[in-house]
């Protein structure tokens, strides 16, 4: 039951390539210059659909002020 502890420590000294998994070393990101490519079009792609989500959390809010402001009174 206490071995779990143990093979965690194991695993530090290498990686996978974020994009397709493949084993490399632990100062790279990638394996290789197409996983790169691949990883800064996910990133732009990330970035790109962060700024929608925030667009749209903040039309969601004024709508909700406006809804309370133009809300007749009882
Ligand atoms: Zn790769």
């Amino acid at each position: 039951m206490s071995q779990q502890k143990k093979e965690k420590s194991k695993i530090a000294d290498h990686r996978h390539c974020v994009v397709c998994g493949r084993a490399i070393s632990p100062d790279e990101q990638v394996c290789s210059p197409d996983c790169r490519e691949k990883l800064e079009l996910s990133k732009e792609k990330e970035k790109k659909s962060r700024r929608m989500m925030l667009i749209i959390y903040v039309v969601m809010i004024i709508m909700l002020i406006l809804f309370f402001l133009f809300r007749p009174a009882s």
